[in-house]
């Protein structure tokens, strides 16, 4: 496959792999101009303006469909269409003045965490409200664009289902991961997630499934979900590649990235249950030294070429062993080599 971007930031990772269109995602002749040198669009960041993707599809097939793109980047929509689905998620409620916040919490009571509807990520852009004299400093944070109020999930552990559908409908699914957050950031996935039984694999597939084949869609998604005994509610789900799959490079036979190009371009499929257990951890903020990570036994070091910034996400680790523990057990290593995520 040969590839081009289009892409705004200047020094983009990609720049390696393929000319760079440096432009605005919805400048209208920087859209035309890529389209005339492709035969198929794909994205891997939810915030690419729907319309953007929308114009695309007027020369060229772009996969995964805009109306995902549009589904994610609002967590009303998102939160509805999953219900829609019959798929469990935290009660919410849309709020838009202080007045609605208020008629939102004395029915679904506290805690209650309020998110902004659009342009959250890594926990920004939220405010959990445990009690009366949190309510007025969250309005003030976040107050003056449209929100949403969830109940708060009293969840065991977060996991992710991530996986893949191909243009004929083919349908697989990688096992599900548990992924463990720093301020709000993913530091940790463990895969297959630890204690995964058969019972919460098919569920969490379940979920993925519904939601791929309710909008014919092609490509990977990622779906973040909360565990509540053994039941899920799904929080959020990502139309795209996803850093809790991230694993896959190294621990499974054909990872989440090569799936999502055989997806889009409508090659067949490879098999996503033919893995080893792993252990992704992310290198935030600042780097470690590179040579100690290097020696980790297997250890597989992904550098982004990005400036250190603190919380910025410059790079993973897979750390892939012949057991879950022994994986672990490095990972534990690894993570008492890096330095503070936040500077
Ligand atoms: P999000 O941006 O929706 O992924 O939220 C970031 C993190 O906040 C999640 O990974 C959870 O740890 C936590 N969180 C989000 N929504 C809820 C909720 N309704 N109840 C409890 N915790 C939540």
């Amino acid at each position: 496959l040969e590839f081009r971007f289009l892409e705004s930031a200047a020094d983009p990772p990609v720049s390696g792999l393929g000319p760079v269109l440096s432009a605005d995602y919805d400048d209208p002749h920087a859209l035309e101009r890529l389209a005339a040198h492709v035969d198929v669009v794909t994205y891997e960041f939810e915030n690419v303006p729907v319309e953007a993707a929308r114009a695309l599809e007027a020369w060229v097939p772009v996969h995964p469909t805009p109306s995902a793109l549009e589904m994610a980047q609002d967590r009303l929509t998102e939160k509805t269409e999953f219900r829609r689905l019959g798929i469990q998620t935290a009660p919410f409620r849309p709020v838009d003045s202080l007045d609605q916040l208020r008629a939102a919490l004395s029915e679904l009571g506290m805690p209650a965490v309020l998110k902004t509807r659009r342009f959250g990520y890594d926990g920004k852009g939220q405010a959990v409200i445990r009690q009366e004299s949190d309510v007025a400093p969250a309005w003030d944070t976040l107050g003056g664009v449209p929100l949403i109020l969830e109940g708060f999930v009293d969840f065991e552990r977060e996991l992710s289902v991530v996986g893949v559908r191909g243009m004929d409908g083919e349908f697989r699914c990688y096992p599900l991961s548990e992924n463990h957050h720093e301020n709000g950031i993913l530091r940790v996935t463990r895969a297959p997630a630890p204690g995964l039984t058969p019972q919460l694999q098919a569920e969490g597939e379940a979920i993925l499934r519904s939601v791929m084949e309710s909008m014919g869609y092609v490509g990977v998604l990622a779906i973040e979900l909360f565990q509540v005994g053994d039941h899920f509610r799904a929080n959020e789900m990502a139309p795209r590649v996803h850093n809790s799959g991230h694993w896959t490079q190294d621990g499974a036979s054909v990872s989440q990235f090569e799936n999502h190009l055989r997806a889009v371009v409508g090659l067949p499929l490879g098999p996503t249950d033919e893995v080893r257990p792993s252990v992704m951890v992310n290198l935030l903020g600042d780097l470690p030294n590179l040579t100690e990570v290097l020696e980790l036994p297997g250890a597989h070091l992904h550098l982004y070429g990005k400036a250190p910034r603190p919380g910025r996400k410059l790079g993973h680790v897979n750390i892939v062993t012949e057991s879950a523990e022994a994986s672990m057990a490095t990972a534990r290593r690894l993570l008492s080599m890096l330095p503070p995520p936040m500077g």
